[in-house]
């Protein structure tokens, strides 16, 4: 059995989207219980409660989790509010005790799932159960290192899957705590649409003003639900204090989102419409390129012919400059226009290197 063949029914239990909410880590019994009290009440779509239990810290000597006797919290809260809970494994003990404490969704963190042993020990020590096991993207950006690990859970019959999109490291400061990088959770989602992708706007964003515009976007994207961090006094949370928000918070920005669906009945022939529209004019895009490399060709030929060196700085400001005038009268962005023609160029210069 690959990726591919799974079905994936455990999420077509909860309602769509998936909202998992629940405070980065579990502090004390009181925090939990008020936590999930108000979320009951302020946040109905809620349906699973999250808590980190154990917690990875970058430095010794802060908070590590308050271990074991969380899951104890952990389950007075399903008893009580009627939510299944979530909180993160890290290694066969963490699992042992998670399953022991009857969590029903684990999730393998961000820095788990960039060591293969460490996803192999999890994955060695859920075999022969069912839970649903979620796997955050590894921190740095590899596609490939992310299937892996979800290839290693298959590996040992584990068949309740998904994906959480936390965002991926940079050294770089940038308004994310975690760049998002779209385009490598849409690559995982369009070799896997069968597995449920869900946001983690907290992780990714590092604030709260960012959250709903990320889980916006997210749901417009297909995701199949997100999970916030939420808890009863954010301002005085022990982990990740900036970016969690308060349960009546979560409430307004679950109510403020847009839910798109994939199911276009209704629409269909217009959809289709705009579609052979938009491979017509990709088609004609792509002729419109083939053309211009030839004509690059023809350039580099003259430039060989008279020993001129084929990268001509002056005449690719001319171009750029060019190509942001042009973006600005079409009310197009520079920056995406700028990218595109950086790519076109850097080809240009591969064919004339070739010539
Ligand atoms: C978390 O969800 O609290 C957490 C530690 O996340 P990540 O593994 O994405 O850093
Ligand atoms: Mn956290």
């Amino acid at each position: 059995m690959t990726l591919h063949d799974l079905e994936n029914k455990w999420i077509q239990e909860f309602p769509q989207p998936l909202i998992i909410a629940g405070p980065c880590s579990a502090e004390s019994e009181a925090q939990m219980l008020d936590t999930a009290k108000r979320i009951k009440e302020s946040a109905p779509e809620v349906s699973v409660f999250r808590a980190g239990i154990w917690k990875p810290r970058t430095k010794p000597n802060g908070f590590e989790g308050v271990g074991i006797i969380g899951l104890n919290w952990l389950k007075k809260v399903k008893e009580e509010y009627g939510f299944q809970t979530a909180t993160e494994v890290a290694n066969a003990h963490h699992v042992d005790a998670a399953l022991k404490a009857d969590v029903d969704i684990l999730w393998v963190g961000a820095r788990s799932t960039t060591n293969p042993f460490t996803v192999q020990e999890i994955a060695e020590a859920l075999k022969g159960t069912d839970k649903t096991v979620l796997v955050k993207n590894p921190v740095n950006p590899d596609l490939a290192l992310w299937i892996g690990a979800l290839e290693r859970l298959l590996a040992q019959g584990i068949t309740n899957l998904g994906a959480i999109h936390r965002g991926f490291s940079t050294y770089q400061k940038t308004k994310y705590r975690n760049s998002p990088n779209w385009q490598i959770a849409l690559d995982f989602k369009n070799q896997f649409p069968n597995i449920p992708l869900i946001v983690d706007p907290s992780h990714i964003c590092g604030n709260r003003q960012g959250l709903s515009a990320i889980a916006q976007e997210a749901l417009n994207l297909g995701y199949s639900g997100a999970i916030i961090e939420t808890h009863c006094n954010p301002d005085e949370a022990w982990s990740d204090a900036a970016q969690q928000i308060t349960p009546e918070v979560l409430g307004n920005l679950i109510q403020n989102l847009q839910v798109r669906h994939s199911d276009f009945s209704g629409f269909d022939e217009e959809i289709v419409m705009h579609r052979t529209l938009i491979s017509d004019l990709d088609f004609q895009l792509i002729q419109i390129l083939a053309e211009r490399m030839k004509v690059s060709e023809k350039i580099g030929s003259l430039k060989k012919a008279n020993n001129i060196a084929i990268f001509q700085p002056d005449r690719w400001k001319v171009i750029t400059e060019y190509a942001a005038q042009k973006a600005d009268e079409t009310g197009m962005s520079r920056e995406f226009i700028e990218r595109v023609f950086k790519s076109i160029h850097e080809e240009s210069v591969e064919v004339q290197n070739r010539i």
